[in-house]
């Protein structure tokens, strides 16, 4: 019995991965997804599919990010109508992210057709979010490591691939073969998600191979992070850091979480998730316990790791806070929502920061190469112009968030304009004395005056000269 298998998408590009698998007049599609990233590659999604939707009996996906899940929604609508096999997870994870994709899609339309972007009168989304909360309703969860049978007589089971909650390689057995799907696989030290299983023997094996041959840096996340989020705390700034709200956000919020509890920075320093869907994905960590490295006490760490920000006027209400503070926020890449307000607020004052703890696509605004010293250019489009204005930081006049001292008894001190470390604190003067030591470019001989606040707008992040 002869089996096919045509690559509809995730071959020469990262993104829309579909495999049609036919044999004996059945088909099925190992993961749906949506094509992401440049325009030429989203027009894919538009094209009819090779194969008649309806004609389609099952449907099985490795995971939920959206470009192995995303077009679901869209083969639904155009006729559809089998099963779609997902561990629980996944099932959880798509709950959260299809209907979100969908709102996003009406979104874009309705801004074309404001703004006329659009050859086609009126511009329609590809698909809507009732369109996305229908296809949920055919998604039956599987356990890992359970056999299921997606077409009679196709044998298929699940094995743990880390990568996100829910990520499974897929086995399928049909017309004698054994064929593994891989899936995005996860790294195998992974600080939240366990190593992927051991994969089992197959004829055929697709590995998806988004890296290809590139190493991954060794290092330790919580090391880079640290000295920089100290930083931030002793010159009282903002750090924006644009996440991902599956897996990225949540490996930032446990790091977070560690540092705070190893006191390697202010236990006070107040984190913002600023994503609702990255809060609706953190708490999944609590409901799939087993499926990831962290125990309970962890779990519970990590879900209460920041301040949740969910309605747009919770994260306007942001601007009024001073520093410091940090802020996560989507998107992972700053191709759109919250990040960009917060972005156009913040970067342009050098007591801030933007971390970018992920990959940066070509093409993409932050992979720019003028982005960095040149974060006060960026402009409000009108899609976000209702939002707070940038506008200059105050300069701090309290104690620094590490003073030892108590609260009640904290005095005001002076900040050194171009470290912005205090030149006094109220509890270690001497400790924290910044004007007068040879580094600090403030430094000036008696007599003359100092350089005055706000002249050193030359770079984002720290200051130069720092020991
Ligand atoms: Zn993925």
């Amino acid at each position: 019995m002869s089996v096919t298998i045509s690559f509809l998408g995730g071959a020469s590009t990262v993104t829309g991965s579909k495999y049609l698998v036919q044999s004996s007049g059945h088909s099925l599609l190992v993961d749906c997804g949506l094509f992401q990233g440049y325009k030429q590659l989203r027009l894919r999604n538009w094209q009819p599919l090779p194969v008649v939707p309806g004609q389609v009996q099952a449907v099985v996906l490795t995971h939920a990010h959206l470009d192995h899940s995303g077009y679901l929604p869209l083969l639904v609508r155009e006729g559809f109508h089998g099963r779609v096999w997902a561990t629980p997870a996944t099932q959880d994870l798509c709950g959260i992210l299809l209907p979100d994709s969908g709102h996003l899609q009406e979104e874009d339309a309705a801004f074309a057709n404001r703004h006329g972007f659009s050859k086609h009168t009126p511009a329609l989304p590809l698909y809507t979010r009732q369109d996305a909360l229908r296809c949920l309703k055919q998604i039956k969860p599987v356990p890992v490591g359970q056999a299921f049978e997606p077409i009679r007589g196709w044998l298929a089971r699940f094995y743990s691939a880390g990568h996100i909650l829910g990520a499974a390689s897929l086995l399928l057995e049909v017309g004698g073969r054994r064929i593994l799907f891989s899936g995005d696989l996860g790294r195998s030290d992974d600080l939240l998600m366990n190593p992927p299983a051991a994969p089992p023997a197959a004829d055929t094996v697709l590995i998806e191979s988004t890296y290809g041959d590139r190493q991954h840096p060794a290092g330790d996340v919580a090391s880079e992070l640290a000295p920089a989020l100290q930083r931030l705390a002793v010159r009282g700034g903002v750090a924006v850091v644009p996440v991902f709200a599956v897996g990225r956000a949540q490996t930032l919020l446990h790091t977070i979480a560690q540092l705070k509890e190893r006191k390697l920075i202010p236990a006070s320093l107040p984190v913002f998730l600023d994503s609702p869907m990255a809060v609706h994905t953190t708490d999944l960590f609590s409901r799939h316990l087993g499926e990831h490295r962290l125990d309970a006490r962890q779990t519970h760490a990590l879900t209460r790791a920041a301040t949740r920000v969910e309605t747009p006027e919770q994260s306007k209400a942001l601007a009024q806070r001073h520093g410091p503070m940090v802020i996560l926020a989507a998107s992972g890449m700053a191709t759109g929502g919250r990040v960009l307000h917060h972005l156009a607020l913040y970067a342009g004052d050098h007591r801030n920061m933007v971390i970018l703890t992920g990959y940066q696509a070509r093409g993409w605004l932050l992979a720019s190469s003028s982005c960095a010293s040149t974060a006060r250019t960026w402009r409000c489009a009108p899609r976000w112009c209702s939002w707070p204005r940038p506008r200059p930081m105050p300069t701090p006049t309290s104690c620094w968030p590490g003073c030892a001292a108590a609260p009640a008894r904290r005095v005001r001190s002076t900040w050194c304009t171009a470290t912005w470390r205090p030149r006094t604190c109220c509890a270690s003067a001497s400790s924290m004395s910044c004007t007068g030591a040879p580094w600090c470019p403030n430094t000036v001989p008696p007599g003359r005056p100092e350089r005055p606040p706000g002249n050193a707008h030359t770079a984002v992040g720290a200051p130069s000269g720092r020991p």
